[in-house]
């Protein structure tokens, strides 16, 4: 059972179990994806429909921000735990290195996804990236056969949302990956370019605050999202 944020179906689940899902799909075959949503999803997907469908179509929905587990518990329905993009996908390399499942690298700038793979390799030892593509291709074909070509089970696909998302739902199963996770700019923090909040900030929430200070011109992007929060207020004295 999902439960509904403004239009969101997300899973209830804890970090843990979120890993063995994605264990479980691998091992299942066939071509499935996992999708991280915050609170910039919602609002996207209130006016994008394929955007929209993207998600509920997904095999995994993880409440990647803070926002989505505020207007969560507006709304009365509290989810489980917050499963970053980021802690999911350090779970998954952890268990692909340990396995040797090969993965394939796609999105952010050129050079980007190169150096990602250089120090993911370095931190989690055995774990095998048979293939990185930056995010700027004109022609989707040569990166579905690229990453096809180079036998890939999971690809970390990070070309930012709706993209990424329609992407997935697009391409996916014709790359013969068996697991697709929408990441957002999760290779520009591996590649080091982008830090993350210190794990006091993570911890109380407040890794926002910090990528606004960092990262300034997010500001305009950020200003919405109080609006998910006031929407939920609503929702919830509505009674839905
Ligand atoms: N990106 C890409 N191709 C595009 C647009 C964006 O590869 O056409 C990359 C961009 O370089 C960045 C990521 O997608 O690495 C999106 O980052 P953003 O910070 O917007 O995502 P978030 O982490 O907020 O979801």
């Amino acid at each position: 059972m999902r439960t509904d944020v403004l239009g969101v179906k997300f899973d209830q689940v804890t970090p843990e179990e979120a890993l063995a899902q994605a264990r479980a799909l691998v091992a299942d075959g066939g071509f499935h994806y996992a999708v991280t949503p915050n609170p910039e999803f919602i609002l996207e997907a209130e006016k994008n429909e394929p955007f929209a469908r993207a998600l509920d179509g997904a095999d995994i929905v993880l409440p990647d921000g803070v926002g989505v587990l505020y207007a969560a518990k507006i709304l009365g329905r509290p989810l489980k735990a917050r499963v970053t993009g980021m802690a999911f996908a350090c779970g998954l390399l952890g268990w692909m290195a340990e396995q040797d499942i090969p993965l394939f690298l796609l999105g952010a700038k050129p050079g980007v996804a190169a150096r990602a793979a250089e120090r993911m390799v370095q931190d989690y030892p055995g774990l095998r990236v048979c293939g990185t593509q930056d995010g700027y291709f004109q022609d989707d074909a040569p990166v579905v056969e690229e990453i096809r070509a180079s036998g890939a089970q999971v690809v970390f696909v990070c070309l930012g949302a709706p993209k990424q998302e329609l992407w997935m739902v697009q391409h996916g199963a014709a790359t013969g990956a068996r697991l697709m996770v929408g990441l957002g700019g999760c290779l520009d923090v591996f590649a080091g370019d982008v830090q993350r909040a210190p794990a006091a900030m993570q911890k109380m929430g407040l890794e926002w605050l910090y990528r606004l200070v960092k990262q300034p011109k997010r500001a305009g992007r950020m200003a919405r999202l109080p609006l998910v929060l006031l929407q939920a207020c609503g929702a919830r004295l509505r009674g839905r």
